[in-house]
């Protein structure tokens, strides 16, 4: 596909404070106009000089008029950048909070599958970089590419000779810019692989700095970290040692336009055909271009580094959405079904659930079970509508979950995982995150269902206090209970649990479960479970195998009928017995 110009994508951005940047434009065209008249005014001074009876009067005022201009010129820019700043820093607020609202539409497993590290550096950095083009090179750019023109037409009103005399210096400039940026392209591109690879390998050693530890791999683990670091280093000096000759040399012929206009002047001079204010004129006009013009070339080294961090940001933009409705729909009941089922991961990737027929009745309780890697947590996510299912469909009270509102659908579920996370705000708001409209009284209670008032009333602050503060003093299996509890809060129909009691001690395990029981009374319960025992009372159990119904029943059926299930159960009463005096080990085979 075609890449959209960096350009057009910038200025879709921008259309939101359209008037404010046009503005800015405006008022740096009227800096540069401004700027231009100083000049004028020495011109006209010196004219009054060399006519040998200088008017004092005229003198004065165009000293006023210059000073006036020149006050003007900075009064102008200081409008100008402060329009754009504005304009680009709200852009850049509406940017990143589309793209945090995307993120929010898109399929879990689009955000997933994206590293942390990658997903900062968009949201944060690349979104940063498109400050200099909106609130510098859109004002400044026109106004430093405004003012050479100025010059050029008003030294052509003057003597054309002398005007293009004035640009002698940019074709040779010319051909030395292009001689650095030969091959720049496919340059850029590599020099942003050498330092995409560098941040990743960067954000894998501190976020594995626990790891590297605990197995003593800091050594080599580091090697990896400073070759990576180095080589990037290789690679840029060596890209700049093939350039900077080239640079150099532009950048001190490009603002050398007396190089021109002297020669030429001064033969015109002596021709005659060029009177002496006028020479004056043309020396000071063509010097005061150069400050523009070096300005210029400076955003054109920036561009590349724009130009990518647009498209960053312009492809998570874009990623796609998962499909919306608008309308409410109206539940039946909270049965789920799912029909001929089907799903991959990836397009024309491996097929992970091959035609799945279930039925969950409302109210009733269902396990899933199977070995590793059978497609356990995948339903759990495709009825939480994570992901969209491939083929079939799974309905919740007759309606298409496709055809349930996205917000109404997480009222509806609820979904524990293993991954209990806590915002950076207090025990208390963590759990009311549940249901924000929930009353002090109502979060206590469902903390005291979830069994969190004992080890949260031991903290200073109770339940007051920060989960940051008090992150690293609450075990796993208290975030669980923490998490449970805000489930509670919530209150949805259908409570689906994705290995939620993998990683608790016993004595944890027992207050866990009588959590979930609160959290789960009533509701239409889907649980993936790692030991058995928890779902012996199930009132079915499905076990599933590479994708598939391998068999359905309830505990004492499965055990009668299906020798995949008795050998797991085997295997989880002997894991239970040789716990039994040793540590707890953790069957992960269900
Ligand atoms: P279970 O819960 O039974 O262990 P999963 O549903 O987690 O099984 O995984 C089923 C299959 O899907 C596995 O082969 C696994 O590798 C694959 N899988 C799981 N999550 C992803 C993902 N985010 N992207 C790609 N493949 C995945």
């Amino acid at each position: 596909m075609k890449q959209k110009n960096w350009l057009s994508i910038v200025l879709s951005f921008a259309t939101q404070c359209r008037t404010k940047i046009i503005l800015s434009v405006v008022f740096a065209i009227g800096s540069v106009t401004a700027g231009l008249v100083p000049y004028l005014s020495v011109y006209q001074i010196i004219t009054q000089f060399i006519s040998g009876a200088p008017e004092m009067n005229d003198v004065w005022k165009w000293c006023l008029i210059g000073l006036v201009a020149y006050a003007v010129r900075f009064l102008c820019y200081g409008i100008s950048t402060t329009l754009s700043h504005v304009s680009a820093y709200t852009i850049l607020e509406n940017i990143r909070l589309k793209l945090a609202q995307r993120l929010m539409k898109a399929p879990l497993g689009t955000v997933l599958n994206e590293s942390v590290g990658k997903l900062k550096s968009v949201l944060v950095d690349r979104v940063e970089t498109i400050e200099l083009p909106l609130a510098h090179m859109i004002p400044e750019c026109i106004s430093n590419f405004m003012l050479p023109i100025a010059v050029f037409i008003y030294l052509v009103n003057i003597d054309w000779r002398m005007a293009l005399s004035m640009l002698i210096t940019v074709p040779i400039a010319c051909v030395a810019y292009a001689m650095m940026m030969k091959g720049f392209n496919k340059q850029y591109a590599d020099y942003m692989e050498s330092s995409n690879y560098v941040n990743g390998v960067i954000v894998e050693y501190v976020e594995g700095i626990e790891v590297i530890k605990a197995f003593n791999q800091s050594s080599s683990s580091y090697e990896k970290f400073a070759k990576a670091v180095a080589s990037f280093k290789d690679y840029t000096l060596k890209w700049y040692q093939s350039t900077w000759k080239y640079m150099n040399f532009g950048n001190a012929v490009l603002p050398s336009t007396l190089l021109g206009t002297l020669p030429v002047g001064m033969l015109l001079y002596v021709c005659g055909s060029l009177t002496p204010q006028d020479l004056v004129m043309c020396l000071i006009l063509s010097m005061g271009v150069v400050g523009p013009l070096m300005n210029f070339t400076t955003y054109l080294n920036e561009m590349k580094t724009i130009e990518y961090a647009v498209h960053d940001v312009d492809k998570l933009m874009n990623v796609t959405e998962l499909p919306d409705v608008a309308e409410p729909a109206v539940l039946e009941s909270h049965n789920i079904e799912l029909k001929d089922v089907c799903f991959a991961y990836e397009q024309d990737g491996k097929q992970v659930l091959d035609h799945i027929n279930l039925m969950l009745p409302q109210g009733s309780f269902t396990a899933l079970v199977g070995p590793s890697g059978g497609g356990k947590s995948t339903i759990a996510r495709l009825v939480a509508r994570f992901w969209d299912v491939t083929e079939g469909a799974i309905t919740i009270g007759g309606k298409n979950i496709k055809d349930i509102p996205l917000s109404q659908l997480a009222d509806v579920v609820s979904f524990v995982t293993q991954d209990n996370f806590l915002f950076n705000c207090s025990i208390k708001e963590n759990i009311r995150l549940g249901n924000p409209s929930a009353t002090d009284e109502e979060v206590y209670a469902a903390a005291t269902a979830a069994c969190c008032d004992e080890f949260v009333l031991a903290l200073e602050n109770g339940y007051d206090t920060m989960a940051g503060d008090a992150g690293n003093r609450l075990s796993g299996g208290e975030k669980q209970r923490i998490s449970i509890a805000r489930m509670i809060l919530k209150n949805a129909p259908v409570v689906i649990l994705d290995e939620a009691t993998a990683f608790t001690d016993p004595e944890n395990e027992e207050k866990i479960q009588r959590s979930i029981a609160a959290l789960t009374k009533g509701k239409t319960l889907l649980v993936i479970a790692h030991r058995l025992s928890t779902i012996k009372n199930a009132d079915q159990i499905i076990v599933l195998k590479d994708g598939q119904v391998h068999k359905t029943g309830t505990h004492g059926q499965l055990l009668d009928t299906d020798e995949l299930y008795q050998n797991m159960w085997e295997a989880h009463i002997g894991a239970k017995n040789w716990s039994a005096g040793s540590l707890e080990r953790r069957n992960d085979c269900v």
